[in-house]
């Protein structure tokens, strides 16, 4: 019979067989709970920093920080890092300037391309597979990409693969423009130490920030967060945060744009599914309001964007208008503060008082009319008394 080979000669060939598959960064941890990220997001939790997500709870924090529970048996977690970073032609900064019109609304670069749970996970099996072919072992395993209770920052800094920034993004070797997956898995593999850099006393995203959603180094209020607002926000934008939204519709990169270990260490993928010859970089705003449901979900088939969902994505299009300062889109936003969905309405109402004119008004005074809904009504309310554009504009009967 064989010898087994020793735990560095599996690790060994786990690397080789991630690097043909064109995973970058790999890194072992141990299956021993995850204390200390449990502690701390039971603390976000109790203080409301999450935001609203009804699946987010104490019990899934519990079941992500004892791998245990997710596999019987478990004893070691890979953890791989990805390179997303799509090719802008103009730099990581270059590209804020110039691309956008007034109608267009900027996305966030991991979701230019490609659905990647669905290309890393595939990717995730396809390395465990050909390792256990290879290395003739039998074992147990299973794959996450930010699909599962899994804390896939905390992993890959136990694993080595990367350290926190003061944004909660992991820096690995290639910067912060990564995506994260972890396999967990009954076998013994040798583990790595726990990343020790620091961003030292760097707090460039800090004030970046447009939200001021970094709170405290490595601390997000993700209800202040472009990302969570644009994405996992199922409720309304909150008034005083919509024009500090600026033209994002889905998602924001200012915290990584401004992350100097970004700045050195520009490289692009070679992962043609986050580069694709057509990147989703920004969304046509007037599309998005015509979208109905099919439309949408044909448009964003194995997209990321799929996940705002058409009202949370026309929603966000009713901001981004809003802030566009450009009263040609008014027509645009009429069509939306008469859409079924109150939401959209609502948000419409905020943006055409913000832009002001007589046809955005005399929109909202017709719409106010009819309007069923009271949070609705409110909002044409306060979009008469907006600061720029009121002057002294009434709603009468
Ligand atoms: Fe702030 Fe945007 Fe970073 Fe969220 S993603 S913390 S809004 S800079």
């Amino acid at each position: 019979m064989g010898k087994r080979p020793s735990e560095f000669h599996l690790k060994q060939l786990l690397a080789d067989c991630a690097s043909d598959l064109g995973l970058e960064c790999l890194g072992i941890t141990s299956a021993v709970p995850f204390l200390r990220a449990e502690q701390v997001a039971i603390e976000r939790l109790d203080k409301g920093l999450m935001g609203i997500l009804p699946w987010y709870t104490q019990e899934r924090v519990r079941r992500g920080t004892h791998p245990e529970e997710l596999l019987s048996g478990a004893r070691s977690i890979i953890s791989i890092a990805v390179n997303y970073l799509p090719e802008t032609g103009e730099g990581i900064v270059g590209c804020r300037g110039g691309i956008m019109t007034r109608t267009k609304g900027r996305v966030a670069r991991y979701a230019w391309g490609r659905d990647y749970h669905n290309v890393l996970k595939k990717r995730l099996r396809h390395l465990m597979q050909r390792f256990g072919e290879i290395s003739g072992l039998a074992f147990r395993f299973k794959v996450y990409v930010d699909d599962g209770p899994m804390i896939d920052r905390e992993v890959a800094w136990r694993a080595g693969v990367g350290f926190y920034g003061k944004n909660t993004n992991v820096l690995t070797g290639i910067g912060s423009w990564v995506l994260l997956g972890q396999v967990i898995t009954d076998l013994d593999l040798e583990h790595d130490q726990p990343n020790d850099k620091s961003c030292g006393t760097c707090v460039a995203c800090i004030p970046a920030c447009p939200t001021g959603a970094i709170v405290d180094p490595y601390v997000i209020d993700s209800n202040r967060c472009i990302s969570y607002l644009t994405i996992e926000n199922r409720g309304e934008i909150a008034p005083e945060l919509r024009p500090l939204l600026g033209d994002w519709v889905f998602g924001c990169d200012i915290c990584q744009e401004v992350c100097p270990v970004n700045k050195v260490r520009e490289i692009i993928t070679n992962e043609s599914a986050f580069n694709p010859e057509e990147p989703a970089r920004a969304l046509d705003l007037g599309e998005i309001l015509e979208f109905d449901e099919d439309q949408f979900r044909e448009k964003f088939r194995g997209s990321p964007i799929r996940r705002a969902t058409l009202i949370g994505l026309q929603r966000n299009a009713c901001v981004v208008l809003g802030n566009s300062g450009d009263r040609n889109v008014v027509p645009l936003l009429v069509k939306a503060l008469n859409m079924d969905a109150s939401m959209v309405r609502r948000h419409a109402a905020w943006a055409l008082g913000r832009l002001g004119g007589e046809a955005a008004f005399k929109a909202l005074a017709d719409a106010w009319e009819n309007e069923p809904d009271d949070l609705v009504v409110n909002e044409i309310r306060l979009a008469f008394h907006q600061e720029d554009n009121a002057s002294g504009r009434e709603l009468t009967g």
